[in-house]
Parts: C-alpha cells; sequence; structure tokens
C-alpha cells in the first residue's frame, strides 16, 4: 500500500502562459490599465452564425451523447475542408473529432506511445507538446533550431536526432511561438527522412488558416502515399474561427489510427460536445466573411507591431509569417539594469514589465528559448500600440 501520487503527473509543467495571463488579469481586476501580450487566443468574439448555430441546436434538444469520434454531418465537412484546403483525402473513417486540439494531440501520442518511445520536438516548441509527450509515458527529445534557420527543423538536423527509439516528430506549422512557415521544399526534405527512417509525422497545422502576405500553408501528408500513410494532421477550430472555448479539435490519419483513438476517446470523454460539433459544422460550412475579416485585421496589427520593434534597442526579431506571435530575442537586454535593479533573464524582464509598466509578455523558457520572449497581437491595435510605447520606454531606461 502506499499514498504516493503519479510520477508521471508530477513531471508535468502547469502551463505557464496561462499563468501570466492569470496574473495580468489579477492586476487588471485590481483596477490597473494592463496590458497583455500573453495571450493565446483571438480577441474577437465568435462569429454570429456560428453561436446562432449552437442556440439552434440546444433549442432542438441536439444535446446528448453523439457517436464518439463525432458526428458523421461534422466529419463530412471536415473530410470536404482537408479536400479543398489541404489537398489531403481523409474519409469520414478516418477522420476523430475532439475537445480541443491539445485533446486530438493527446489522442494521437497515447495511440502510438509505448513506454520510453521517443517523439522528437523542435525547439521552439509549443509549451504543451513534451508535457503530452511525458504523460503518455514517451520521451522528448527537443532539437534546437537556429534564427539563421528560421527556427524550422531542417532534414540534416532530423536524420542526426532519430534512434532506433523514436517514434514520431512533431512538425507544427504556422508555428508558435516563432510565427515561421514551412516551405513546401523545407517539408518535402523533412518528409525523405520520415519515409526512410519510418517514424511518423505528428502535423499540428492549427493555424493553417491563419498566414498573412501571399505566402501558402502546404500540409506535409500530401506529398503522396508513403508519407500520407506515417502522418496524423492535426488542426481545430480554436484558433481560426475564434472558437477557443467551444473546445473542438480533429485529426485525419489512417483508419487503423483513427479506430483506436476513437476507441481511446469513447472511454474517456465519451463523445466532443453535441453542441460546439452543430457550431463547428457552421463555422466550416457557413459564411466565411468573419474569417477573413479577422485576418486582415490580424495581418494589420502583425506589420506595425513587426516594424516597431525592428526599430527597438536591444531588441530583434524575425518577420512572422503565420499565426499571431512575434517572437523576440532579448538576450542583449540581460545584464543590463532597470532603476537599479538587473535584468538577469527573461522571466526577470516579464516580472519588471508587469510591476512597472503593467505589460505582460511571454517568457518563452518554457518554449524551449530562454531568450527570448513572444508578444501576442491577438489584442485591440490601440492595445498593441500603448502596450509597445511601454516596452520601448522599458528599454531606453536600461543601463
Ligand atoms: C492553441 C494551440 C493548439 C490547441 O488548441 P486547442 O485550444 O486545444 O484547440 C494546438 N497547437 C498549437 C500550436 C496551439 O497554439
Amino acid at each position: 500500500m502506499s499514498l504516493a501520487l503519479s510520477e508521471k503527473a508530477k513531471c508535468v509543467k502547469p502551463s505557464s502562459t496561462l499563468a501570466i495571463t492569470a496574473k495580468a488579469k489579477a492586476l487588471k481586476a485590481e483596477g490597473k490599465d494592463v496590458v497583455g501580450f500573453g495571450a493565446g487566443e483571438p480577441d474577437f468574439n465568435t462569429p454570429e452564425n456560428v453561436c446562432n448555430a449552437a442556440i439552434d441546436a440546444i433549442k432542438s434538444g441536439f444535446t446528448k451523447y453523439t457517436p464518439a469520434s463525432g458526428t458523421v454531418e461534422l466529419k463530412e465537412a471536415i473530410s470536404k475542408k482537408f479536400k479543398d484546403f489541404n489537398g489531403l483525402d481523409y474519409g469520414t473513417d478516418q477522420i476523430v473529432i475532439s475537445n480541443g486540439g491539445k485533446h486530438s494531440l493527446t489522442n494521437i501520442f497515447t495511440v502510438l506511445i509505448n513506454p520510453g518511445d521517443e517523439v522528437i520536438v523542435p525547439s521552439p516548441f509549443w509549451l504543451s507538446y513534451p508535457e503530452i509527450v511525458k504523460l503518455v509515458g514517451g520521451v522528448p527529445v527537443i532539437v534546437e533550431t537556429t534564427a539563421e534557420e528560421n527556427f524550422k527543423l531542417s532534414a540534416d538536423k532530423l536524420r542526426n536526432a532519430i534512434t532506433d527509439k523514436t517514434k514520431a516528430v512533431v512538425i507544427n506549422t504556422p508555428n508558435n511561438p516563432t510565427g515561421m512557415i514551412y516551405t513546401e521544399a523545407e517539408l518535402r526534405a523533412l518528409a525523405e527522412v520520415v519515409v526512410e527512417k519510418d517514424i511518423y509525422v505528428v502535423a499540428d497545422e492549427m493555424y493553417e488558416n491563419l498566414i498573412y502576405g501571399g505566402e501558402k500553408h502546404v500540409s506535409i501528408a500530401s506529398f503522396g502515399k508513403e508519407i500520407y500513410d506515417r502522418t496524423i494532421t492535426c488542426s481545430g477550430l480554436s484558433k481560426s474561427y475564434a472558437m477557443t472555448g467551444w473546445r473542438m479539435g480533429y485529426t485525419g490519419s489512417s483508419k487503423e489510427i483513427a479506430k483506436m483513438m476513437g476507441a481511446v476517446q469513447s472511454h474517456q470523454t465519451s463523445n466532443p460536445n453535441s453542441i460546439a460539433q452543430k457550431a463547428a459544422l457552421e463555422a466550416l460550412t457557413g459564411d466565411q466573411s468573419s474569417v477573413e475579416a479577422m485576418k486582415v485585421e490580424f495581418n494589420r496589427r502583425r506589420e506595425y507591431m513587426y516594424e516597431r520593434v525592428c526599430k527597438m534597442p536591444y531588441v530583434s526579431c524575425i518577420e512572422p509569417k503565420g499565426a499571431f506571435y512575434v517572437f523576440i530575442n532579448v538576450s542583449k537586454v540581460f545584464g543590463k539594469s532597470y532603476k537599479g535593479e538587473e535584468v538577469t533573464d527573461a522571466f526577470k524582464m516579464a516580472d519588471i514589465l508587469l510591476n512597472e509598466f503593467s505589460t505582460a509578455v511571454v517568457p518563452c523558457a518554457d518554449f524551449g528559448f530562454a531568450d527570448h520572449i513572444r508578444l501576442s497581437y491577438a489584442i485591440s491595435i490601440e492595445s498593441i500600440e500603448k502596450g509597445l510605447d511601454r516596452i520601448e520606454n522599458f528599454l531606453k531606461g536600461l543601463e
């Protein structure tokens, strides 16, 4: 007998982005004029047509269990989206709908990983990948990329990281936190290694709709049968449709993997939320004009923010092409002092910005890059302007 708690659960770190957001919210509640660059979600409301579809679902009694891996009508809509937008053929028996993208990723790793299996995670990374991999008994293998590589994993680096324990590599494009997008040529080079070494790709394409300036989203699974068979493509409604709270994620995979994920899910959560499924159906098949309007606004903010950050002392960044983040190198700030207080690292910098300037930024140690911060532009342009003025004042005040 023992009261000891799970070793696996003990290894998991709480999400630091949520912690920063909570602290900023608490200051706001005290009446402080806080600018929160921490947001990991669109600031827009869910489009009205989507909300109305949910209300109709409730009123018409669509409030019971659905099939475990989602309704056929929503799978058909997702299948069509995969075909039209990604150039991918996934039948309805290859699609699993889950309670958010995170849940989809958890299902994927649950089905792929045996104890001790390695998953290659290029760094910088979205902070949940290593934690989810650990939770299902796998070992995250972090492979660092550089600014010269535009923070993208090269085929050579992938090849060198593969061992006989490697089960999968995570490719996240457009990327959180860097805002980078993999080109077709880069993905083809990675796909070649994946096929040669016989591992899986977990393709996290959550931000596939949020791409700016004529860039194009490419799905790695679209390059032919061999890579298609080895890829689980993951996306969702959270970021593209401003639906983070609704919890709608989905995957396209082989039938075998889809069937297993559906079985796992049937015991864990029964099914994705029935009302949210009706809302997702409307989001995918209804009027897309509000999505376009969000994109235009995100792009305006992106351009403004990038231009301003480029002019600031001590910091640098690469122009982001997708998602809604600017990833900023702040290493030259370290060792300087603000009002006699040394800025030792990005946590300290974030602390001073929050306490002295009421401005929340995300230090990126938990994203694998301790000398960077992430600013989200999923806030109003007025707030961005005010927050950037404050960051600039902080930087100019350094000695
Ligand atoms: C937000 C996000 C997800 C998952 O989002 P959900 O809210 O769980 O749908 C997955 N991957 C990345 C990179 C994200 O930023």
